[in-house]
């Protein structure tokens, strides 16, 4: 599915009832302005990020956010063993995957960092079942990925590297903004990104691990999880977490 693509930014309009079109003739005159669409989400535009912290008059806001990392397991080895060309095509599948299902939610892809997404929920596009949206996400990513999986190693003689995408989706207040004078960076930090990026790296191949406060959102999308207590590095408190396999 594609997403709906709107003429206007939904974050501009969302937060400002700013009208500033993205698309068609009418966006033309924006553009020599240097306002285009975000990569982040087609329904945004580039000056979002910057405007809100300047409306807000702070560098930094903080909002009830959802915080979706997934990563593709595997692909450092996998991709010593096969060919430049077919590890980049994977690594494009995969981001593509990622791109789609996030913005079928109306978050946004903040950042790839190797081969890994974060992806943030209601910021800009202000969303109440934004916790949701980021475990049906996370499903679809998961979805995509065995899908491609199948055509990657139909035709690889003996390779059966476990590649898989692992998921850890997490959720409550968070800072969203500029960080950086020098280079000035967009992003989201606080414990809910650092405790989403922890769920990420113990989630197996296919799996999508999840908080407590986020499976209450969407224990109908998956009721077989499996429950789990989790000590994670840098967090003082076990944390109370449930493991889907979509
Ligand atoms: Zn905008």
């Amino acid at each position: 599915m594609t997403v709906a693509r709107t003429w206007i930014c939904k974050g501009c309009w969302q937060h400002m009832r700013m009208p500033i079109p993205i698309r068609g003739p009418l966006a033309l005159p924006f553009r020599l302005f240097g306002i285009r669409i975000s990569q982040m989400n087609p329904n945004l535009c580039t000056v979002c990020e910057t405007m809100f912290t300047r409306v807000k008059k702070k560098k930094q806001v903080v909002i009830p956010a959802t915080v979706l990392f997934a990563d593709l397991r595997g692909y450092t080895r996998l991709s010593e063993r096969i060919g430049e060309a077919e590890a980049a095509e994977m690594l494009d599948c995969f981001y593509d995957a990622c791109c789609s299902a996030v913005w079928e939610g109306e978050g946004i892809v903040n950042k790839f960092i190797g081969d890994a997404v974060l992806a943030v929920f209601n910021f800009p596009i202000l969303r109440e079942d934004h916790v949701r949206q980021a475990v049906l996400a996370g499903m679809e990513i998961q979805r995509k990925c065995r899908e491609q999986k199948a055509l990657w190693f139909a035709g690889a003689n003996g390779v059966d590297e476990p590649v898989g995408i692992g998921v850890g989706i997490h959720t409550g207040q968070a800072s969203i903004g500029e960080v950086g004078t020098a280079y000035k960076d967009f992003t989201i930090i606080g414990p809910v990104v650092n405790t989403a990026s922890r769920l990420q790296a113990i989630a197996g191949p296919g799996e999508i691990v999840v908080t407590e406060d986020v499976y209450r959102h969407a224990s109908d999308l998956a009721p077989a999880a499996e429950q789990r207590s989790l000590d994670l590095r840098g967090i003082d408190d076990s944390v109370n977490a449930y493991v889907l396999r979509p």
